[in-house]
């Protein structure tokens, strides 16, 4: 049984040595030392070759070693080789400690006080309650939960979207398309945690904008691709939207001149919401890898029709 990661050097080695140590009976082989290509069962990867399944005719699994799989061509992929993401308790962990870092710095209005400080001012604003602050998660998956769930001791008024019915404790859940509007009028602040796919790209749109109440806040930890940049810009001008966090752009880095750089009402930070890593995430990979040979669903595995 044969593994081939094609990661960063550094990971590369975590997870050879992980392997080596915990399941010598899986051979690991690292990107570009591919060996015989038809030894190769199984490949882990942020962004696999377009032509896997062509180079290794063998292969039955492909792992992101992400938790999103918008980078993959699904289509590309033959139907009998199965993709799974990675459900490392390490990237919820990272996803909540971001969360509530952008969350609390726009509750307690820090992009203001820092401002303030720049111009030597010094003014207060009204101090509003948590329990009055509407914070509302799109994406009520594996993060989308966990944010939440690190949201609910500050005591902040918690709602959240998906494309089923949910039902989570102290959050009201709002399902489908019907119920988007709804769901974005009583949200003060916004956070995106959905998984790109064709019915979410683009979906940090004008309209979404105008759905939400007048100077609402603005946090993109999904992918650039669910924010249409430019109605961004428009929604932050009129200040429909007051202040944006964005982890995910686009493209990544932006290129020099692109307007978001030395916006004032724009943080951005370079997609570190959350890393995978091979400690947190290797017991996962391991028992995935296990279930398959037993003939066993795998946790993660990609539903090809909805793309996550
Ligand atoms: P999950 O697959 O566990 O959850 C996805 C959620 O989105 C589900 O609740 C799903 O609804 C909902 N959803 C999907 N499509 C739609 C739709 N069309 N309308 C409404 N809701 C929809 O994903 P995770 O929580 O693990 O991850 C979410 C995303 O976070 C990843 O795909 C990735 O893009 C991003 N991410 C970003 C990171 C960063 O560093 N910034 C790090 C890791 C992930 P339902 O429950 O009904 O299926």
């Amino acid at each position: 049984m044969t593994l081939l990661f094609k990661v960063d050097d550094a990971r590369a080695h975590d997870w050879k040595s992980l392997f080596q140590t915990h399941a010598p009976d899986i051979e690991v082989r690292l990107w570009p030392d591919i060996g015989d290509p038809a030894q190769i069962q199984f490949f882990a990867s942020w962004q696999p070759p377009a032509d896997l399944h062509v180079q290794f005719p063998n292969l039955q699994v492909v792992f992101a070693t992400s938790a999103g799989v918008d980078q993959f061509d699904l289509s590309a992929l033959p139907e009998h080789i199965e993709v799974v993401r990675m459900l490392d308790p390490g990237i919820a962990q990272g996803i909540v400690e971001y969360v509530c870092f952008a969350v609390l710095s726009l509750h307690r209005e820090i992009p203001l006080y820092l401002d303030q400080q720049r111009q030597h001012h010094w003014q207060t604003r009204p101090l509003i309650p948590a329990r009055q602050r509407r914070v509302g998660v799109m994406g009520l998956g594996n993060l989308g939960i966990a944010a939440l769930q690190s949201l609910r001791p500050f005591g902040f008024d918690l709602s959240g979207w998906a494309r089923s019915e949910k039902h989570i404790e102290g959050v009201r859940c709002f399902a489908g398309d019907q119920q988007l509007i709804p769901f974005l009028n009583q949200c003060d602040l916004l956070i995106c945690l959905l998984p790109l796919t064709a019915d979410t790209r683009g979906i940090l749109n004008a309209k979404t904008f105008a759905a939400l109440p007048h100077g609402a806040r603005l946090i993109n930890l999904g992918r650039g691709g669910h924010l249409v940049e430019s109605d961004l810009l428009d929604a932050l001008a009129t200040g429909q939207i007051e202040q944006a966090i964005l982890d995910v752009l686009n493209d990544e880095p932006p290129s020099q001149n692109h307007p978001y750089w030395d916006h004032p009402r724009i943080w951005l930070t370079p997609h570190i919401g959350a890393m995978t890593s091979p400690d947190s995430a290797f017991k996962l990979l391991l028992e995935n890898i296990r279930r398959h040979q037993r003939g066993e669903p795998m946790q993660g595995a990609i539903a090809r029709d909805v793309g996550y």
